[in-house]
């Protein structure tokens, strides 16, 4: 066949989603050639606009909450051999984050494998509150001890990666050892989407870009703790990377995985470098009284955002899309440093790492290119 392998991406407009739709199909890409599938709720023309359109990658509009969409869209692709599910909805409440996302999986995998004879191994994208606890419950329940690994027991909360994973167990299990599974927890995510609900660095982009355009300082929003700590960062590419590894080499069946830079990381430097990008003078952390929540800050900036797509010829987005305000306040107003270990993955044979500085300006550069941000 032409294809060695062949790739269904769910959420393939998400932050990750987009780096596998780029990575996959690359002639060097281990286990290709690879025919890639993308699904995204939404049109491939209002995914991408222009944005992507030379991707090699055939778009599915598909709404995976719909169990006869799902079956409809995904049972006739028979055809697949690795499923990355790097999809997700976010309903605040966590029961229901409970509710639709476990439905989502489901959907996915009752029309994928029962289908699909070569299927060989599933992906599943969840992340670093496996050991924070929800949205909802951190603060109230008692979280890991940092550096966290892979092999720490559950929380004692209600929280939806531990439904999808308990899931994906269930419906592997019927395979009897012929699907393989992995599961991939990142940390903050610096990638590239405009279909994101947590686009970091895009977020701070349009943050910067409102600064400049005010004439005003970039100033730090949040805690003490994660201005001086150690943080660290999750490289998109490098989480597709994470996963065409997982999907392809022995060493890495059935297990979950940390998946982060492999590098620490100080927002006081960092800040600095996105300011100037941005040409702007920064304020780092200035005490308590001073802190501020950027949902506050960003509100009723919808009308200059506007203009400023219609001035400097933008992409056009709305600022809803481009900034996740709520996201940029959780990760900048930590009150404790939560860094993950890598060592499980490095065992097992991935080595690949990113150098955060460079990742971080790099992305930025592309929210530029695309001309997502002025
Ligand atoms: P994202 O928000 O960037 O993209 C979500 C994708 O899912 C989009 O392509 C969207 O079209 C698709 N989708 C949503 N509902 C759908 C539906 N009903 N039908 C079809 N497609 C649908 O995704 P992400 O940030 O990569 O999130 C994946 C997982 O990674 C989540 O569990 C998230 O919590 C976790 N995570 C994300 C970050 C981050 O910084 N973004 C950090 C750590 C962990």
């Amino acid at each position: 066949p032409k294809f060695q392998s062949v790739g269904l991406v769910i959420g393939v407009t998400g932050i990750v989603g987009n780096s596998l739709a780029e990575i996959l199909p690359l002639s060097d890409t281990p286990g290709g050639p690879w025919k890639v599938y993308g699904v995204s709720r939404r049109p491939r023309s209002v995914s991408f606009g222009s944005l992507n359109e030379g991707l090699a990658v055939e778009h599915i509009q598909c709404d995976v909450s719909d169990p006869d969409d799902a079956f409809a869209k995904l049972s006739p692709l028979t055809d697949v051999t690795h499923v990355f599910y790097v999809a997700w909805v976010n309903r605040i409440v966590e029961a229901e984050n409970r509710e639709v996302n476990s439905a989502m999986l489901r959907n996915v995998l009752a029309a994928v494998l029962p289908n699909a004879p070569n299927l060989q191994h599933i992906c599943l994208q969840t992340g670093r509150k496996h050991y924070l606890g929800s949205f909802e419950s951190i603060g109230k329940v008692k979280a890991h001890e940092p550096p966290f690994r892979e092999d720490l027991p559950r929380l004692d909360c209600p929280n939806f990666y531990y439904d999808l994973e308990d899931i994906l167990f269930e419906e592997v299990a019927k395979r009897e050892g012929a699907v393989t599974w992995s599961i991939h927890r990142p940390t903050t995510i610096f990638g590239f989407s405009t279909c994101s609900l947590m686009n970091f660095v895009g977020s701070l982009c349009a943050y910067a870009a409102i600064c400049r355009r005010e004439g005003a300082p970039l100033k730090w929003p949040g805690s003490r703790v994660a201005w001086e700590g150690f943080s660290d960062a999750s490289d998109a590419d490098l989480i597709a990377e994470h996963h065409i590894w997982a999907a392809i080499d022995p060493y890495a069946k059935n297990e979950p995985f940390n998946c982060s830079n492999g590098d620490l990381f100080k927002w006081k430097h960092l800040w600095p470098l996105l300011a100037r990008e941005f040409g702007v003078e920064w304020v780092g952390y200035e005490g308590e009284e001073r802190r501020f929540k950027l949902v506050d800050a960003m509100k009723e900036k919808e009308g200059l955002w506007e203009e400023m797509v219609a001035e400097h010829a933008l992409a056009p987005t709305r600022l809803e899309e481009v900034g996740n305000w709520w996201f940029v306040d959780a990760v900048l107003g930590v009150e404790e440093v939560h860094l993950d270990s890598m060592n499980k993955s490095k065992e097992h044979g991935f080595l690949g790492f990113r150098n955060t500085v460079s990742s971080f300006i790099s992305w930025i550069d592309k929210m530029r290119a695309y001309r997502i941000v002025p």
